[in-house]
């Protein structure tokens, strides 16, 4: 596995970061138990970079997971917290659920524009105080928006920004022109960059490897954010990035595609999160027919399902999901 220094931070972190909304009970609904021995096995393949946020669930199973990890690992989590009283909340749990004393990003959850960044001064206020006292190396901004990137990289106290992006510009609001422009801004303020949704969401895994790539090599980029919920999955895009980076010990290429079939047979479905606001929009794209909205919520009927993927593309919320 290949390092990278995220920013200025001095945190020097796996380029493939084990996203943990996946085994949790947004997405595959692992107990901590079983949750646990995934994120073990990302941790014997070299990944020491976990990202997750309070909403997630998740602080259990990398807890678990993590018991017996003797080398260096860092954990980042994030808040939708817009004020300090409510953003302290968020860090102690973290740090107690997590069984830590320090984390190594947190960050405002979800950012995406200057005006939401204001809104949320008081957590900020919070974060730098937190920061000070030694219980965040790092004070992060999640967004799904160019415009969020841009604010994070005009704001000193945030030194790290976790943006949603991949090479299809599915989900990313703004565009992906835009994005690109304010990516590399950061870059040049010297923020620290790990992305989100490379794959977006599953839609690009047929595209794995040129998908990887792809954001991988984005200016500035120090990792890439990929939810895994199976040990096939955690080998796979492992052995991929490894690969990429060139590595001596990495898979083959008859292994990588031995792994890739691994992951192929663990099945794909398609996931509606519990964000889904109830538009219709992905009703509208679906060319089969599979999805009504009943009560507010869109529900995908996975006999006519054909994992297209037209409907996450249409989704503003990036609420569909190929898992
Ligand atoms: S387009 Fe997205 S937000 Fe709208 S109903 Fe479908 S899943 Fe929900
Ligand atoms: S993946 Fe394709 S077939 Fe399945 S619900 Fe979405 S648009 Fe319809």
């Amino acid at each position: 596995m290949e390092y990278r220094t995220l920013g200025r931070t001095g945190l020097t972190v796996s380029r493939l970061c084990f996203g943990a909304l996946t085994i949790g009970p947004l997405q595959a609904r692992l107990t901590p138990a079983e949750g646990g021995r995934i994120v073990q096995a990302a941790y014997e393949a070299g990944i020491t970079f976990f990202d997750t946020a309070d909403l997630y669930g998740t602080y259990p199973h990398l807890r678990e997971g993590l018991r017996g990890a003797t080398g260096e690992v860092h954990l980042a989590s994030k808040s939708y917290a817009p004020d300090a009283a409510g953003m302290r909340d968020s860090v102690e749990t973290a740090l107690r659920a997590l069984g830590r004393e320090e984390l190594a990003v947190f960050s405002l959850h979800e950012v995406d524009s200057a005006a939401q960044l204001r809104g949320h001064a008081g957590a900020l206020e919070y974060l730098v105080r937190a920061k000070a006292a030694g219980l965040v190396r790092a004070i992060g901004l999640s967004t799904h928006s160019a415009e969020g990137v841009r604010a994070a990289a005009l704001t000193p106290e945030i030194d790290v920004i976790h943006p949603l992006v991949n090479r299809a510009g599915l989900g990313v609001k703004g565009g992906l022109p835009a994005m690109r422009e304010a990516l590399d801004l950061a870059a040049a303020m010297g923020k620290g960059l790990y992305v989100m949704k490379p794959l977006a969401g599953g839609h690009l895994r047929g595209s794995a490897r040129d998908s990887l790539a792809w954001a991988l090599d984005l200016p500035g980029v120090a990792a890439v954010a990929v939810g895994m919920r199976s040990e096939a999955e955690v080998r796979f895009n492992a052995g991929l990035v490894a690969r990429l980076a060139g590595e001596p010990d990495a898979p083959d290429e008859p292994e990588l595609e031995r792994l890739a079939q691994a992951v192929a047979a663990t099945g794909r479905w398609l996931h509606i999160e519990a964000w889904c606001a109830g538009c219709g929009a992905c009703a509208a794209a679906c060319p089969s027919g599979a999805l009504t909205v009943v009560e507010d919520r869109a529900v995908v009927d996975r006999e006519r399902c054909l994992l297209c993927g037209y409907c996450g593309a249409a989704c503003p919320e990036m609420a569909i999901k190929i898992v």
